[in-house]
């Protein structure tokens, strides 16, 4: 194979739905999954005479994803005409911006450290949906997602390999989700990706001519259609070819990469800003509130999190996996006033319970507040670690409190140095043995006179004092 000899080059166009409840321009409601053409009026079903209104939250959301993406978003945006003539365009048209978009120059950050640079960030709408599959020879359209607000965030070509690309599309979506704009759900169709990809020689400076793969509708599709494309590129540049920038598609059942059927590629869109709709002006003072009230991302919270909790990066990884699994954990720090047993808690007890019920962080059933007094009673020797978890079962359906629970079932942890001298006695009585042994020296059979004294306590006994008192008895 001669694919070594090339580099892959690939730049991302992601389209991303913005979670606003209604349209970007009428009120109908984005709703996924609603009857076909339920959730339309004369502005998306492109009625002749109505008129577009620009709704704010979709202003917003962009203008958060566009600064949580670190990009400068402009004061100044124009809504623009983008003709093209498709069945689920009943417009002839699309609203996005060309020339003056919303944003420009951003970046993603890998997980290695590399930032890929975002060219621009713009807002559209959605098109239609064209139904192949509902009548047997003809298609069938659906509206319901003409005018559902989108953010297209375009980047510049420094994407290397299919892994590359993978990581980057992660990455994005994890900054996405945290701002709270979209709910990148690729199965929804709230998430699409084209990807540009051509290939050149290591070590050359320019770029060869790209084709796109357009709609891939998985981050696998996407790294898997990339190295079909590319190995196609190369065997087309070793046989002295030249490749067609071209529109392709992916068949994912067959692993192939085959030209669209339709010439899109005269992009001869006759963009002109839309009569219907003013320029988008934003003020300094919005862009810096909306600045001012992102989160703190992924990354941040990941190094945050080593520094001041001691956890470990692997620790780290997991916590910040969601939003929402984060604030979990610092809240139940909060009130353990121990970040490094509330991120064991956290990524073993809590995660494993949600992993077996399916449930989300958000509801689960013991609060963090609640998980957090538990790790404290741990930390002060009131509850041993294993009959925390006992109580912790039972946290998940009894709202007592932890301390209350563990009193009532008999889990407290008996630190009482004359309760466990007198378990201690019983056990010698019951191993005489052993007992014999341990005092003429046998030192490993401390660990075993403990497991008796910790079995006949029900294991309430403080296993730290238990040691100690055996180890004065040994002496
Ligand atoms: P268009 O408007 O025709 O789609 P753009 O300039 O917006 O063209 O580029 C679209 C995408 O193609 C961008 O993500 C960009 O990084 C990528 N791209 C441009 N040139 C190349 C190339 N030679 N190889 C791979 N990707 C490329
Ligand atoms: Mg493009
Ligand atoms: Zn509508």
């Amino acid at each position: 194979m001669s694919a070594e000899r090339y580099e892959m080059v690939v730049g991302l166009e992601v389209h991303v739905h913005l979670k606003t409840r209604t349209k970007i321009f009428c009120r109908c409601s984005t709703s996924f999954g609603d009857a076909p053409n339920a959730n339309t009026c004369p502005v998306c079903l492109a009625l002749p005479g109505a008129l577009p209104v620009l709704n704010d939250h979709a202003v917003e959301l962009a203008t958060r994803a566009a600064l949580a993406l670190e990009c400068t978003v402009y004061e100044r945006s124009i809504f623009a005409r983008k003709n093209y003539f498709y069945p689920d365009l009943p417009k002839g048209y699309q609203i996005s911006q060309f020339d003056r978009p919303l944003a420009e120059r951003g970046r993603v950050v890998l997980p290695d450290g590399r930032a890929i640079t975002i060219t621009r960030i713009h807002m559209e709408e959605d098109a239609g949906k064209s139904v192949h599959d509902r009548y047997a020879g003809f298609t069938a359209i659906d509206l319901n997602r003409s005018g559902v607000p989108l953010v297209e965030i375009v980047s510049e070509p420094e994407i290397r390999g299919s892994a590359e690309a993978g990581a980057y599309l992660r990455a994005l979506r994890e900054v996405l989700l945290f701002a709270d704009v979209s709910d990148c759900s690729m199965e929804e169709g709230s998430l699409r990706v084209d990807a540009n990809v051509s290939a050149r020689l290591h070590g050359d400076r320019a770029f060869r001519t790209r084709t796109e793969i357009k709609n891939l509708n998985s981050f696998s599709n996407v790294e898997r259609a990339l190295e079909v494309e590319f190995a196609r590129h190369c065997a087309v540049h070793d046989a002295g070819g030249a490749i067609v920038q071209q529109t392709m598609l992916f068949d994912a059942g067959r692993g192939t990469v085959r030209p669209a059927r339709s010439k899109e590629e005269s992009h001869d869109y006759r963009y002109f800003p839309d009569p219907d709709l003013p320029p988008l002006v934003l003020e300094p003072a919005y862009i810096a509130a909306h600045r001012a009230s992102l989160p703190e991302f992924p990354s941040a919270r990941r190094a945050r999190y080593q520094r001041d909790f001691g956890i470990t990066a692997a620790d780290a990884d997991v916590l910040t996996a969601s939003r929402a699994v984060g604030d979990y954990f610092e809240h139940t720090v909060a009130a353990a006033g121990d970040g490094k047993a509330a991120a064991n808690w956290v990524t073993g007890e809590v995660l494993a319970a949600l992993n077996e019920t399916g449930a989300t962080i958000e509801r689960f059933a013991v609060s963090a507040a609640r998980l957090g007094a538990l790790i404290a009673l741990v930390r002060e020797g009131v509850v041993s670690g294993t009959a925390a978890k006992t109580v912790l079962d039972t946290m998940h359906h009894d709202a007592a409190d932890p301390r209350a629970i563990a009193a009532r079932d008999g889990l407290l942890q008996v630190g009482d140095d004359t309760q466990l001298r007198a378990w201690i006695d019983e056990v010698w009585a019951e191993h005489p043995d052993e007992g014999a042994r341990f005092l003429g020296g046998e030192a490993r059979l401390q660990g075993v006179l403990v497991g008796f004294v910790m079995k006949k306590s029900n294991r309430s006994a403080d296993p730290k004092k238990v040691n100690q008192l055996l180890a004065e008895r040994g002496k």
